[in-house]
């Protein structure tokens, strides 16, 4: 029995361990055999014989039940060292992410006008006709119309062509005064150097006494000064036309480029047109029930990656849009 014990003690592999256990306790295993040889015994040394056999075969059966679970605690405590996890080596090193070019700029955008006092609303990219033309002093037949190149989805719904259907939107839910800007995409059926079917204006929109024609010069002088952090940066305006204010006026600043000298940006004239702004013209206050005699109000709409472009020296906007990550990578 001590040497069934020590055979089944060595066995290392779960096969062999059935193996040995066969040798002694299976149909033709040792001790079978001599249960077996039992009938061939004197009668009187039957009782002890059988009582000895029973109990080594307990005692081997225990054994090999024993045998069992050490080779399994032993398989297992071998499968988790192959698995360990050396939680002090360094990292796969994911790169890290970054805020889109364009992104960072309406940031930079909102919180600049934030700090004027300006809320931040948001507006519905289909807008319907009426919102982004008719409101807005462009009747049917209008020839502003045609210049916005519009996306129509059906006759009477379009993928709004500027943020400026908000002004009127935005009038509707709030009584003057209001102070806000709407930032947001527009779509127009262009595409080349300096146009995307689409990209995204700011709109803004100041309707208070204090919203004065100086007023609106003064708040885009200084968001230009800030926004490109050059406390001298040279402003003018010209007379311009948009349907929706009167008097209209289009902003230009010194070229940040070049600072005045001539450059290829600025096509050698040292300005860049940046936005278009203007009064807001009583067509557009009136239908709402606003008496234009008594509220006054500026209006402006600026392209962000207009101004994106020039803050960052892009030279070709579909870049912003190719996603390439060499490109991207370095707005990080
Ligand atoms: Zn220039």
């Amino acid at each position: 029995m001590d040497e069934a014990l020590a055979s089944l003690a060595a066995v290392e592999q779960p096969a062999l361990l059935e193996e040995t256990k066969a040798r002694y306790l299976g149909k033709s295993g040792l001790l079978t055999e001599r249960l077996k040889a039992l009938g061939k015994l004197p009668p009187a040394e039957r009782p002890a014989a059988g009582a000895e056999i029973n109990r080594v075969k307990v005692a081997l059966e225990a054994a090999v039940q024993a045998q069992r679970e050490r080779i399994a605690a032993r398989q297992m405590e071998g499968q988790l060292q192959a698995q360990a996890l050396d939680v002090t080596l360094p990292g796969r090193g994911a790169g890290t992410g970054g805020l889109h070019p364009v992104t960072r700029t309406l940031q930079r955008i909102q919180a600049l006008f934030h700090s004027l006092g300006f809320d931040v609303a948001d507006g519905p990219e289909i807008e319907t006709d009426a919102y982004n033309f008719t409101a807005l002093n462009i009747p049917e037949n209008h020839p502003a119309r045609a210049m916005h190149d519009t996306f129509y989805l059906d006759p009477t719904h379009v993928l709004r062509t500027h943020t400026s259907p908000m002004q009127v939107r935005y009038l509707e839910a709030h009584p003057p005064p209001v102070k806000v800007i709407v930032p947001g995409r527009v779509y127009r059926c262009d595409s080349d150097m300096t146009h995307t079917p689409m990209f995204h204006q700011v709109e803004g929109l100041w309707i208070d006494p204090a919203a004065t024609f100086s007023s609106l010069k003064g708040v885009l002088i200084d968001f230009m000064r800030r926004f490109f952090e050059q406390d001298e940066l040279k402003a003018r305006f010209r007379p311009s036309f948009f349907p929706f204010t009167e008097p209209s006026a289009e902003m230009d600043i010194g070229c940040v480029i070049c600072h005045g000298e001539g450059c290829r940006v600025c096509s050698h004239t040292g300005w860049l047109e940046v936005l278009g702004c203007g009064m807001v013209h009583p067509n557009v206050l009136t239908p709402l029930g606003i008496d234009s005699e008594a509220h006054v109000g500026f209006a402006f709409g600026l392209g962000v990656e207009r101004l994106a472009m020039l803050r960052y020296g892009v030279n070709d906007l579909r870049l912003f849009f190719e996603n390439d990550i060499r490109f991207l990578k370095q707005f990080r």
